[in-house]
């Protein structure tokens, strides 16, 4: 028997849980796109996604995904030929470089693991080495979205800075912003992008590039770009035409628009973030009493590298596939599975979940699913600890 049927709540790291009110914004008729309301939409718009990111700096937006918006970063702020340094701590910057690789750039890839932040001391070492400042970007992701591994951007920052190193810091957001505390000017952050359907809550199909001073003056330097992709116009676009370089995205705009308000305005960012730590928490409890004399685990240890909006979860194959499909048929719950998590026994990544807590997510969506869990653990006679329930709801009811 199915008890799915009611409202499916998708779990997933992206895209994430759109809010109705988001949906009924974009259901309207198709506007006029050469002049009007849509203009006020879109110019107004962009003071609020600096607010999202905590910065002054220019900011670009791109009809397109993650991937899209990462070519878009290269490629405004390199040039053929350029050395650059990736930090890796589960997939997503090694799939970045792989790009930069492809388009002519120079990669050298200190790769963290599976399960592990960036090491500073090992980033220190690299930039001490390079004397003549050969790098000029270094590539992290604060959340990486495979392993949740979540970076400390402001150490980062402030490493890069002490040692003098001019590189450029580039950072991806993409499952991060509007979920983790991002202050990409208090923090030396001087390129950043980010997608609309994760934290900001919005379909998938739209992303952002954000540049400080450093990282426009690279634009002007950069000799990969593409007309298409180029961030100048897009800044400081001399007709509407230009922010998006063709017809606007209309649609995706109105769910944008709604999707700002409801998070600057109505919660506020500073709230979104700790409604964010509060729920992760409440996830990890759950996850560290399962955990107890059982083979289920957190992929990242310390709680401090903890991704706010996505956890991933190990345990022994094939019990991580069979949850999956038990809590998306039994219950309207679908998991998100172990992308990037192969490991020579389980090739197939049977063993790997990951539940997501972005975006349009509140306590008792939390619980639910995590309640779903405890039930197919059960059915499936997966062993695990007890309380996680109890622990869970502790977190919650605490201030
Ligand atoms: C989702 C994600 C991406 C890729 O986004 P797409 O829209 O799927 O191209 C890149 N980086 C991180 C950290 C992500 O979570």
């Amino acid at each position: 028997m199915s008890l799915g049927h009611g409202r499916h709540y998708l779990s997933i790291p992206g895209p994430s849980v759109m809010p109705d009110r988001v949906l009924q914004a974009m259901h309207q008729a198709a506007p006029n796109i050469y002049e009007g309301a849509l203009y006020e939409t879109v110019e107004g718009m962009l003071p609020d996604l600096k607010r999202v990111a905590r910065t002054n700096g220019e900011v670009a937006l791109y009809i397109c995904n993650g991937h899209g918006v990462w070519e878009a970063a290269l490629t405004n702020a390199l040039s053929r030929g350029d050395r650059i340094l990736a930090l890796n701590t589960g997939r997503f910057v090694a799939l970045w470089a792989d790009m930069a690789q492809k388009i002519g750039v120079e990669v050298d890839l200190l790769d963290f693991g599976k399960a592990s932040p960036v090491d500073l001391d090992q980033v220190e070492a690299k930039l001490k080495a390079d004397s003549q400042y050969h790098y000029r970007a270094i590539l992290v992701a604060q959340t990486d979205t495979a392993s949740s591994v979540r970076n400390d951007i402001s150490a980062l920052g402030a490493l890069i800075k002490s040692t003098g190193h001019p590189a450029l810091l580039m950072v991806d957001c993409m499952a991060s912003l509007a979920c983790d505390v991002f202050e990409m000017d208090a923090w030396g952050v001087d390129v950043m992008m980010a997608g609309s359907q994760k934290g900001l809550m919005t379909p998938p199909g739209l992303a952002f590039l954000y540049l400080n001073e450093r990282g426009m003056e690279a634009r002007e330097r950069a000799d990969l770009v593409t007309p298409y992709w180029d961030v100048r116009p897009r800044v400081k676009p001399d007709v509407f035409y230009e922010y998006f370089f063709g017809t606007a995205p209309t649609h995706h705009l109105f769910g944008l628009r709604e999707a700002l308000t409801m998070l600057l305005e109505e919660e506020g960012l500073e709230q979104v973030w700790a409604r964010h730590a509060k729920l992760s928490q409440a996830v990890w409890a759950a996850f560290e009493a399962w955990s107890m004399g059982s083979a289920i685990r957190l992929n990242i240890k310390d709680r401090r590298y903890r991704s706010h909006s996505v956890t991933s979860i190990s345990m022994e194959a094939p019990h991580g596939t069979e949850l999956r499909k038990w809590t998306e048929q039994r219950a309207g719950v679908t998991l998100g599975l172990g992308i990037g998590m192969a490991q020579p026994d389980d090739p197939a990544r049977h063993g790997y979940f990951r539940v997501a807590h972005m975006g349009h997510v509140n306590a008792h969506m939390t619980l639910g699913m995590l309640g779903v869990l405890d039930a197919g653990f059960k059915a499936l006679k997966v062993p695990h600890g007890d309380g996680a329930l109890e622990a869970a709801s502790r977190i919650l009811s605490e201030a």
